[in-house]
């Protein structure tokens, strides 16, 4: 039987966000900049990763208290392996109407076909420049853009839904946006840009370096026509527009400059079993202590609740209030975003 429940603020928990690893082949530098996650950095070591058994448990639970969309995260999830056999797993959950994955888009014209063959629906494919050189520099790896470009391609194959996650930052790929922009329209894909962030402590995150939705938008309709829509559902994290020559959306995710706290409805599980109720809040719950120590469902599924109910997160409504004062930061590479 399914129980609904919503926290302080009443928002009811839709969403699961599921990190499954906190490796990563790249090093961007707004996330993992090398020169902090280098080659002493310590990782999470294998046994303190979720199994998958963990994760389809957990997983069942957030159905039963209404999940229906699950987005698998990292790190990088695509390093962890046997990826299609978790999606094989979450897709048979009764509930599960939606299985998700955001990846950077290397591996991914490896696995789309087994993954798409065990049940994902959608991918979100992060990728900040078409320009080889500035896309290295960004990524720290200096990879160039084929093989996301790859990953886009099998993923079109499959039929995938696609969605292309460009993070601006200014004076680094602000020139990029009107490229990002022509290159998604000529390859019928959803371009979502999305404002740098201030999460973690690794980042040197900066006011100065958001490119704002405002300042995207203006770049963007100095050469295209846009149309606003309303949100396709409550949560729904992307403002969205329509180009007015086509039917093809474009959106924004204003998490600094336009701030959606009010309908945040997602809970993030680490890689280690944590639960986190906002990407700002580092108090995680330990969720795999309980699973180790034999803790039966119905008790698993009352913690999970309080943890709910207890949730009063709304950084970034607060962020001008709170930046750099108490909260344990977290890494966005640990969370999943
Ligand atoms: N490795 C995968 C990827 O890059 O898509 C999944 C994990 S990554 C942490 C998830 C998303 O967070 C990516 O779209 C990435 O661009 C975004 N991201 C990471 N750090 C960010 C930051 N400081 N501000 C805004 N978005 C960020
Ligand atoms: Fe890795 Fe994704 Fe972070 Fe880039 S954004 S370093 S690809 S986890
Ligand atoms: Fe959700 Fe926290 Fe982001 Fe607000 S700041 S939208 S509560 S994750």
């Amino acid at each position: 039987m399914k129980t609904i429940i919503t926290d302080k603020w009443n928002r009811p928990l839709h969403d699961l966000r599921i990190s499954v690893t906190d490796r990563c082949n790249f090093r961007c530098q707004y996330c993992m900049p090398a020169d902090q996650f280098g080659s002493n950095f310590i990782f999470l070591p294998n046994d303190s990763l979720l199994t998958f058994e963990e994760i389809e448990r957990l997983a069942t639970i957030f159905a039963r208290l209404g999940v229906k969309k699950l987005r698998l995260t990292g790190g990088e999830p695509l390093l962890r392996k046997d990826l299609p056999d978790l999606v094989e797993k979450l897709s048979r959950i009764k509930g599960i109407e939606d299985i998700g994955l955001t990846t950077n888009g290397f591996l991914l014209s490896k696995f789309a076909h087994d993954l798409k063959k065990a049940g994902l629906k959608r991918v979100n494919i992060s990728l900040d420049s078409l320009n080889d050189e500035l896309f290295g520099k960004i990524n720290g790896r200096m990879i160039n853009t084929k093989p996301v470009l790859d990953g886009i391609a099998a993923s079109k194959e499959e039929d995938l839904s696609i969605k292309i996650n460009m993070v601006v930052k200014k004076g680094l790929n602000d020139a990029e946006i009107i490229p990002m922009a022509e290159f998604c329209k000529k390859e019928d894909l959803q371009l979502r840009y999305i404002e740098f962030m201030d999460v973690g402590s690794t980042n040197e995150w900066k006011m100065d370096d958001v490119a704002t939705k405002k300042e995207i938008y203006e770049i963007l309709t100095k050469k295209y026509e846009l149309e606003i829509l309303e949100p396709a559902y409550f949560g729904e994290v992307a403002k969205q527009y329509r180009y007015k020559d086509s039917n093809l959306t474009v959106g924004f995710i204003n998490s600094v400059s336009e701030s959606f706290c009010g309908t945040c409805t997602r809970a993030r599980l680490s890689a280690s079993g944590q639960i986190y109720t906002c990407l700002f809040n580092g108090n995680g719950f330990d969720l795999r202590k309980l699973l180790r120590n034999g803790i039966k469902d119905e008790q698993l599924q009352e913690r999970i609740i309080d943890v709910w109910l207890g949730r009063m997160d709304r950084y970034s409504e607060e962020r001008t209030a709170v930046t750099n004062k108490s909260l344990p930061k977290i890494e966005m590479s640990f969370i999943g975003g």
